[in-house]
């Protein structure tokens, strides 16, 4: 009986969740990596150009639960596009966020590891602040990040 409620709950929580959408292709994203476990694409409010979000496939909702291992594999890809995002938009430093908790300014709750550019004098206005970019705006900057990841 536990079973099948715990089931119920993490279907209705994947078919609703828009990361999990995303996953499966069926929300657009401008994605900059993918693998069998991990995705990477440009956030739709970005703080500045280039800030992409890791994300794992699977629907874990914080870092309280999301599999050590499941966490490494992400980190290596949060390494990795952090240098080729600081490239590819003359970043003169990366933030990285990962926010657990409504408290801690989570939106959306499924796992997922901000890389933002972030260049020198400039403050960052609040996340919620931000306006959409427009697609076009976001395949510009995957394009040219896509490139150096390839180089
Ligand atoms: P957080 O506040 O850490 O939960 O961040 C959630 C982030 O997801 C925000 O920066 C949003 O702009 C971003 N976001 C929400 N929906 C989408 C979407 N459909 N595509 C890309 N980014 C999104
Ligand atoms: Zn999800």
């Amino acid at each position: 009986m536990r079973k099948t409620t715990q089931v119920t709950t993490a279907t209705t929580e994947t078919a609703s969740c828009i990361f999990c959408r995303i996953v499966r292709k069926e929300a657009p994203a401008s994605i900059i990596y993918e693998d069998d476990k991990v995705i990477a694409f440009l956030d739709i409010r970005p703080l500045n150009e280039g800030h992409t979000l890791i994300i794992p496939k699977t629907h874990y909702e914080t870092v309280y639960d999301i599999p050590e291992d499941q966490l490494s594999r992400i980190y290596k890809i949060v390494k990795r596009l952090a240098i080729v995002v600081k490239d590819a938009t003359k970043a003169d430093g990366i933030t990285i966020i990962q926010q657990n908790g409504h408290a801690a300014g989570q939106e959306v709750f499924h796992l997922h590891v901000h890389i933002v550019p972030r260049y020198e004098g400039q403050t960052l206005p609040h996340f919620r602040d931000i306006p959409n970019a427009s697609r076009e705006q976001l395949e510009q900057a995957a394009k040219r990040i896509k490139q150096r990841l390839k180089s």
